[in-house]
């Protein structure tokens, strides 16, 4: 018999993290999992945090190759929600005691998008306040690159947190899966713009990514502490039919139970080094697995990002394939999702914000 208390979980070095990874005694996987827990309940409590996501365009001047709304795929209806259509969405969060939304879109930088976003994002500022939420709904973008005024300007209109994902820390990782005109620098000076503007950031990264390895995504940890980030948004590498970016073949992460298991881990181990930030269970999660994003929560995740698009246009915003909660109504979700956050002995905060605690502690130091 193995007695687990043998073997010694360490996370601090870069190799550490990497054997951490590719733990696959299930024993060892319980106790990093009982681990990271524990590290979320000191440091975040033990709440899960709702932000309504909300997908209002699937227009995109970018091309990643592992993106199904990349700007050469033919195949897509592209739409724009209405400024209606999106401020209702909101406001139904706002009633439903969602304390945040996320606005998510392709990338576009033109003068009226921004003009758009502001507008949209003032609107529901103003139009979400109640004696439940004082000030508002807490409102994340999440619409790409822009350039450093915009990014003030969007700061301006209300919206505070911002998500960006890094994709991999990896530079010759991220150049083969990005067209050469998107570059790695340019992704992570954004990061930098957004941190001077006063945003809470997050970032993150997909795994199971042809080529990538338990060293790179371990790396990918250090790139996050190093660039003190607020939140992460990771989840695993899924395939879309009509993309370029192949399907992993020939690597360390294959399908199904390991793309999980790395999946989960890199949830505790972000959890175990970088302690009081927000880590979001993703969607892409419940994609391999139907009870993905519950795991997520109990490897150390405390955010989920229930579906508000419109269900009419949530088939024109499939970023891979057999994404899941397709049909589901908004009322659907919000009771499907209260019974899977119970279901791993958790509680919705409803009508909060939820910032991420280590945001708040950079604040406080400060001061
Ligand atoms: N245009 C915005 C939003 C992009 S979509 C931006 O650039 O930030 C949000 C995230 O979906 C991406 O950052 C990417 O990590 C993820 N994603 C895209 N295609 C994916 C795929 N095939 N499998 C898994 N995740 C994917």
């Amino acid at each position: 018999m193995v007695n687990i208390m043998n073997y010694e979980i360490k996370y601090d070095t870069r190799d550490n993290i990497a054997s951490l990874l590719s733990e696959n005694n299930p024993k060892q996987v319980e106790l990093i999992r009982k681990m990271a827990h524990d590290v979320l309940l000191e440091n975040c409590g033990s709440g899960v945090y709702y932000r309504g996501l909300i997908e209002f365009s699937n227009r995109c001047v970018s091309d990643c190759y592992y993106c199904g709304i990349r700007r050469s795929n033919a195949d897509v209806n592209r739409f724009d929600l209405t400024m209606d259509e999106i401020v209702d969405s909101a406001l139904w969060c706002a009633k439903n005691g969602y304390g945040s939304i996320v606005l998510q879109s392709g990338e576009n930088s033109s003068r009226d998008f921004i003009d758009f976003v502001c507008r949209a994002v003032e609107t529901i500022k103003k139009r979400s306040i109640s004696e439940e939420l004082p000030n508002g709904l807490g409102v994340t973008l999440c619409i790409g690159e822009q350039s450093e005024a915009d990014y003030a300007r969007l700061f301006a209109a209300g919206a505070h947190r911002y998500l960006l994902r890094i994709e991999t820390s990896n530079r010759e990782l991220f150049k083969t899966i990005h067209p050469e005109a998107q570059s790695f620098d340019n992704r992570v000076e954004c990061l930098r713009r957004l941190k001077r503007t006063g945003f809470q950031v997050g970032t993150g990264v997909m795994y199971g990514l042809p080529g990538q390895t338990y060293q790179m995504l371990a790396d990918d940890i250090l790139f996050f502490k190093d660039m003190d980030i607020d939140m992460l948004g990771m989840g695993p590498y899924i395939r879309h039919s009509s993309t370029p970016l192949k399907k992993n073949e020939n690597q360390f992460i294959i399908e199904g139970d390991d793309l999980l298991r790395v999946s989960l881990l890199m949830i505790a181990a972000c959890r175990l080094v970088l302690k009081d930030i927000n880590i979001a269970a993703t969607t892409a999660l419940q994609t391999i697995d139907p009870t993905g994003r519950e795991k997520g929560l109990s490897f150390g995740a405390n955010v989920v990002m229930p579906q508000l698009t419109p269900v009419d246009y949530r088939k024109s915003y499939l970023l891979y394939d057999n994404k899941p909660c397709q049909e589901d109504t908004k009322e659907e979700c919000k009771n499907c999702l209260s019974a899977r956050v119970g279901s791993v002995g958790r509680e919705v905060h409803y009508n909060e914000w939820g910032d991420s605690p280590h945001f708040k502690r950079k604040g406080e130091s400060k001061n």
